[in-house]
């Protein structure tokens, strides 16, 4: 049987487990998936330990997917974007690797949540509200999409800083954000603002039938900006799928198999 899981702090509520187990059991694969909540500066050792009792994959959430970079051999992408969110154990078992390899299926979890919608982002002009670790994932996958990215956050810094890493990409604050969101055809909401609150980041009057919304934020399912983007005639993306296709892209990397997608979409939202 194989171990999988997930070190984060918290975890209690994390939605990986049946998301996952769902996938195994349509597949036939023999395997459990369970949490871990190692102390918040042992993410590094909790990674080692991992590797030395033979778990086969980690998933990685808050406060950890920064601190684990020093411990795994990261691929390209989670370089760029700072973060990894997925621990690979199968190199270093088979001797090919030093360190387990590490991912960032956030940055997957994006672009397959649009793909998965019909939304095509190459040649687009994508907004990005947020510059925390959601918004990095964001910004970088909607970048290597082909989208042109303008990064809008709180503090202005972190998106002009954020847009400096990403290809073809612009920061700011919010005060433009109306203007920018009515010139564009995809937005991400990548902060916690509509989180258990009936709020939204951006101003509905701004959301438009050619846009393509995204919300990171996936309690409730049906945030106030989704609420407001399907009124106006845009294509609305819920949480979920973002939540699904990382889950989708690491189970797929872990397994070398296909993910049994519906499956594992049925037993997520029966879960929220
Ligand atoms: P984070 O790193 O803490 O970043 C939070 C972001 O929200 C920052 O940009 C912050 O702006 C902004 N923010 C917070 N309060 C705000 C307010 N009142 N007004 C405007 N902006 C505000 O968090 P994260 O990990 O990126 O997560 C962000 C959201 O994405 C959360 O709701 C999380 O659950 C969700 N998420 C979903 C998935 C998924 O798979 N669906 C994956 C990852 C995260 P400042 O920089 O100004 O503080």
């Amino acid at each position: 049987m194989q171990v999988y899981g997930l070190i984060g702090n918290p975890v209690e509520h994390s939605l990986s487990p049946p998301l996952h187990e769902a996938g195994y059991e349509a597949l036939g694969i023999d395997a459990r998936y369970v949490t871990f909540e190692p102390g918040i500066d042992d993410a590094a050792a909790a990674v080692r330990g991992a590797t030395t009792l033979g778990v086969a994959g980690l998933n990685v959430t808050v406060p950890f997917k920064r601190d684990v970079l020093d411990a795994v051999d990261p691929d390209p992408l989670a370089e760029r974007i700072g973060a990894v969110n997925t621990v690979d154990f199968g190199p270093v078992r088979a001797g090919d690797a030093d360190q387990p390899r590490g991912y960032n299926t956030d940055a997957a979890g994006v672009r397959r949540a649009f793909e998965h919608h019909d939304v095509a982002l190459d040649g687009t002009d994508a907004v990005v509200v947020g510059a925390g670790g959601a918004g990095r994932a964001a910004a970088f996958a909607l970048a290597d999409a082909g989208a042109s990215v303008h990064v809008a956050n709180r503090t202005t810094g972190r998106a002009v800083d954020l847009a400096g890493d990403v290809p073809n990409a612009t920061g700011g604050g919010l005060d433009d954000l109306a203007t920018r969101v009515a010139d564009a055809n995809a937005l991400v909401n990548a902060t916690t603002v509509g989180m258990e609150e009936d709020a939204t980041p951006v101003p509905a009057e701004a959301l438009h039938a050619d846009l393509a919304v995204l919300d990171a934020v996936y309690t409730p399912i049906e945030t106030r900006l989704l609420a407001d983007a399907a009124a106006a005639g845009a294509t609305t993306v819920d949480g979920a799928w973002m939540l699904l296709f990382q889950g989708v892209e690491a189970f797929e990397r872990w397994t070398g198999r296909d993910a049994p997608v519906e499956a594992m979409n049925r037993a997520l939202r029966d879960h929220l």
